[in-house]
């Protein structure tokens, strides 16, 4: 397959918390993935920058530990990771005082893509952005990255927008959501909008309703005090599902442009309805088969903060009338699957009876593992003894469909960041985007809050609370079995 991969500009890439969790595990190892195909052109840089005392040489050895554990054994070439390392600077700064500043500064060159990833606690941003500004180091064109999570209600999302917007332009702003990033979730934008199989049938008269699951084996080990202030919903609903769901709901742009995307998303998340109680359900993991249960892990015996969580959710608009969307996301779950499946209806006139084995068709969407789609459809069971139909899957897995050329495809971090490079905003979130989500998200979390509800403890291993099969049960629907 030829390449078509659209070329990058020469570029500095600041990454402020360079020393961190998250920059050695995912932006380190998925920039030197980048520079190994060629994307990092010319004497483009990576400047980390962290309190830190280090040199150039000493942050060099912390890259080299962090591509040695993080990228697999078959893609670390010595040669490579030589050239990469030559790529590398730092600078010791603090982001709440004045070192390091005027050293970045002179660092700094004309004429290049300067970009500024904000890999450090949302409480750094302000002054990070002001800095940057301040001391002349941000001009016109510079981007800066910002990583979730993006507040934790409408009114702490609305002050970090404003402390950003005070520096920045929004065409400046990228605020990553890596399952944006996702090769499936753009393939959903690509499935959608590039057939015309799919979308005459992609709304309530055809399509019965939209299961999206991610579900997770960890626990929230080592992380339990800043996941006890967090739970699913603020985790992974108000923002990573909250995408996926836009994606499947949103009408067609007009143009694949960052913000005719953008608009139809926020037209989607606009038209979402209040969620009422009985239409939620929260779980918490016990303890069982050698896990000590949530509430140890959280230090918090009394914690309500839920680690499960599914809902139904209903779009208020022409399209969606009357078609529900069950979205479910926990920890300490029974299998590491994400996945949306959309279930279409039955054909208006059954000629087949019910003996024959008629199932809806599916089209699933996995987002991991195995990225791919499958769409189920019905076929004659071969062999004779009359019609018997049985379900089976057209399989559009990529690693069958690319081969080799699957195992090249980068990773979300790696693609969001050459985006960034680019200045193609269209998998980044706006900040009316933000705020609309928080406005939906901010209610439901206030309701429970409010009568003190307590999250329904569910056993390590499962597939979740009992209350959630209820949900799809008294609809008369199932979840889809979760599995890798
Ligand atoms: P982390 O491991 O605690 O790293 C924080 C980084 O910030 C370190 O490099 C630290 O280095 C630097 N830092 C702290 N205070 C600073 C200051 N005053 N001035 C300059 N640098 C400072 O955190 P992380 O897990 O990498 O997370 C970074 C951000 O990404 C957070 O917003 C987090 O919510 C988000 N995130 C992380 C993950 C993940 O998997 N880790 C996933 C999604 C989002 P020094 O102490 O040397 O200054």
């Amino acid at each position: 397959m030829v390449s078509r991969v659209i070329p990058v500009d020469v570029f500095d890439l600041v990454i402020f918390g360079g020393t961190g969790d998250l920059a050695r595990r995912k932006i380190l190892p998925g920039l030197y993935r980048r520079f190994v195909a060629g994307q990092m052109p010319g004497d483009s840089r990576i400047i980390g920058a962290a309190r830190a005392d280090l040199t150039d040489e000493g942050f060099r050895e912390q890259v080299r530990a962090a591509i040695a554990e993080f990228v697999p054994k078959a893609r670390q070439d010595q040669a490579a990771i030589e050239g990469f390392l030559g790529r590398i600077h730092y600078v010791s700064i603090d982001a709440t005082g004045t070192g390091g500043w005027a050293a970045l500064k002179a660092l700094m060159r004309e004429n290049v893509v300067r970009a500024f990833y904000f890999s450090v606690a949302p409480s750094l941003f302000g002054d990070i952005a002001q800095r940057l500004s301040e001391y002349g180091i941000a001009d016109a064109w510079s981007r800066i990255v910002v990583e979730k999570p993006f507040g934790r209600d409408l009114a702490s999302a609305k002050a970090l927008n404003a402390v950003l917007a005070k520096h920045f332009n929004e065409t400046q702003i990228y605020r990553i959501d890596h399952y944006l990033g996702k090769e499936t979730v753009q393939n959903l934008m690509a499935v959608r909008f590039a057939n015309i199989l799919f979308e005459p049938l992609w709304k309530a008269e055809y399509i019965d309703h939209v299961q999206i699951t991610v579900a997770e084996t960890v626990g929230v080990d080592g992380r339990g005090a800043y996941y006890d202030k967090s739970g699913a919903m603020r985790d992974m609903v108000q923002n990573h599902m909250m995408q996926l769901l836009c994606l499947i709901a949103m009408e067609p742009p007009y143009h694949f442009d960052p913000d005719a995307v953008r608009d139809e998303k926020l037209k989607v998340i606009r038209a979402l309805k209040p969620v009422p109680k009985e239409d939620i359900v929260r779980g918490q993991y016990g303890a069982g088969k050698g896990e000590k249960g949530y509430l140890v892990h959280s230090e918090n015996p009394a914690s309500k903060t839920e680690s499960y969580i599914a809902l139904k959710v209903q779009v208020s608009n022409w399209r969606w009338q009357g078609v529900p969307f069950y979205l479910r996301t926990g920890k300490r779950l029974r299998a590491r699957a994400s996945e949306i499946a959309i279930t279409f209806r039955q054909p208006p006139h059954a000629i087949f009876d019910d003996a024959t084995g008629w199932h809806a068709n599916v089209l699933v969407i996995r987002l991991q593992p195995n990225e791919g789609m499958d769409l189920m459809v019905m076929i004659k069971e071969p062999g004779p003894g009359g019609m018997r139909l049985m379900q089976v899957p057209l399989d559009m897995s990529f690693a069958d469909a690319l081969g080799a050329e699957a195992d090249d495809v980068p990773d979300a971090y790696e693609r969001l960041i050459m985006d960034v490079i680019r200045g193609n905003q269209t998998l980044f979130m706006r900040g009316d985007e933000v705020e609309a989500a928080w406005a939906w998200t901010d209610p439901i979390i206030q309701g429970w809050e409010a009568r003190g509800d307590r999250p329904q403890t569910y056993d390590p291993g499962s597939s979740g609370p009992e209350d959630a099969l209820m949900l799809m049960h008294r609809d008369g629907r199932r979840w889809r079995e979760i599995r890798e």
